[in-house]
């Protein structure tokens, strides 16, 4: 079976293949850089991660466009308290996560691009809309007249069809049940960053932003469009709005959508002390490629519980993935193939990719992974592994860690963290064991030029910082 994807617009899966057959086009909503990304957020960034490694994986190109949201009420409201312009105050918050994103080993999309460096393009879009009558200006701010836009309602699946034609919302947030005309420009407020424009001094609203990005890189009609699941409405639903309305053309074939992430059965929050950052998490010792492996485990379309036994249990896992390719790596075979062993890995890597392939089930695809390590190892103790089935085996890993990407660990600025090194100890006792003594004493060398001394006793290898 081929590639498919749950389409919320259609909620049904379908087979995926880009319009060109060759480059995804595909927009991802990004961060609003007004604090630092929590591990919710990095789930859903997780998850485009993820997605764009798998459409690779499946043989297609990548034209991937993610927004930086720098001008925003939430983001206004404080840059102004701390009385600093909107870059001023964005700067940092947007480079921690890019900084992030780098951590968790998470793919840079091919542009990346800011909200504030796209205001030509946004008013252009509400002349547009204007000109075709979608729009009405009340007090000097420019509104969207949803009433016009009959569709309206198909992405989040709802029915408007007895809301209150005229009724407007100026925030850039709002509920369900509050369907109303959105705001396209706001009328400049006193103290408020703002820009003078043809349609008047202000700013744009948060939805036009997206629309006015996507349709200038990636055309009318995008492959894909993907973000978190409280994006759907209103946020999506507008933005399809704005977009369809100017172009008539579809304006995303598939919109993907990530279900939230809850820590402990519980919605994160300050006030219950249970909400995370990364680097929350990394100063309580974990490793980022633990972090990502959680993150990545559950199908996006699942909820994902969060708990710090779901990250030892990560941490074992990526152990245990660790110790299976440093084996294969070291361990002597004797110089032989076995058949089943070949087929095993082909035939795991036949159903990794169709696991995968069924609208990306990680926890379907990390099974058929922790099943093949256990067949293996089970065969190798017998003998029933070989030198030449060496390859395909790594091969196999290959795949799966060009999409979850955890095998290599982190080495933190102050050195090597304390799972590389444990790593490293591990690589040559294997060495040692398989009578390896080059790498072992290489693999000794490393670690001292790390500051690492290792002190070998009858319990097994000890090691400290110099
Ligand atoms: P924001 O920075 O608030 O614009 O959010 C960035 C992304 O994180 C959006 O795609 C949101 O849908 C997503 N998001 C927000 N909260 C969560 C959560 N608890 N779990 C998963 N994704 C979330
Ligand atoms: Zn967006």
């Amino acid at each position: 079976m081929a590639l498919r994807f749950y389409n919320s617009l259609s909620q049904q899966l379908e087979p995926f293949s880009p319009q060109d057959g060759k480059t995804v086009r595909m927009y991802c909503c990004g961060p609003t850089v007004y604090h630092y990304a929590h591990i919710g957020n990095l789930r859903t960034f997780t998850f485009q991660d993820i997605l764009r490694r798998w459409l690779r994986a499946s043989g297609f190109a990548l034209d991937n466009v993610m927004n930086i949201t720098d001008v925003e009420d939430k983001i206004i409201r404080a840059a102004m308290a701390q009385g600093k312009t909107l870059r001023e105050y964005t700067a940092e918050y947007e480079e921690a996560f890019l900084e992030d994103m780098a951590t968790l080993r998470l793919e840079r999309p091919e542009r990346v691009v800011r909200a504030t460096e796209h205001i030509g393009e946004m008013v252009d879009l509400i002349q547009q809309l204007g000109a075709k009558g979608f729009t009405y200006e009340t007090d000097g701010s420019t509104y969207y007249r949803i009433s016009k836009f009959p569709e309206y309602g198909k992405l989040s699946h709802n029915d408007f069809g007895g809301m209150i034609a005229g009724a407007r919302v100026d925030v850039d947030e709002y509920e369900k049940d509050d369907a109303r005309d959105f705001v396209l420009w706001k009328q400049k407020k006193e103290g408020e960053p703002s820009w003078d424009t043809p349609i008047g001094d202000g700013r744009p609203g948060w939805h036009i932003e997206c629309s006015a990005m996507a349709m200038k890189y990636l055309g009318t009609t995008l492959d894909i469009h993907a973000g978190g699941i409280d994006l759907q409405f209103p946020h999506h639903e507008n933005e399809i709005a704005q977009s369809e309305a100017v172009t008539g053309q579809p304006f995303a074939r598939f919109w993907l959508h990530a279900e939230h992430l809850i820590v402990e059965g519980q919605k994160m929050s300050k006030s219950l002390g249970n909400f995370y950052t990364l680097r929350d998490l990394l100063a309580l010792g974990y490793a980022p490629e633990t972090v990502r492996y959680l993150l990545a485990s559950v199908p996006y379309r699942n909820k994902l519980n969060f708990t710090m036994d779901g990250v030892k249990a990560a941490a074992t896992a990526i152990d245990r993935l660790r110790n299976f390719e440093l084996r294969l790596k070291s361990e002597k075979f004797a110089a032989a193939g076995h058949a089943a062993a070949e087929e095993r890995a082909v035939a795991a890597t036949a159903r990794f990719r169709e696991t995968m392939d069924d609208d990306l089930n990680t926890a379907g695809a990390l099974g058929v992974v922790f099943e093949f390590l256990r067949d293996t190892n089970s065969a190798m103790d017998a003998g029933q592994f070989g030198a030449e089935n060496v390859a395909t085996a790594q091969a196999f890993l290959g795949l799966f860690d060009s999409v979850f990407d955890v095998l290599r660990p982190t080495v933190t600025a102050g050195g090597l963290s304390d799972e590389a090194i444990e790593a490293l100890i591990a690589e040559r006792v294997a060495a040692k064991k398989a009578r390896n003594f080059g790498r072992a004493d290489e693999v000794r060398k490393e670690l001292e030029a790390q500051g690492i001394v290792l002190e070998d006793t009858k319990d097994g290898t000890r090691w400290k910082r110099k």
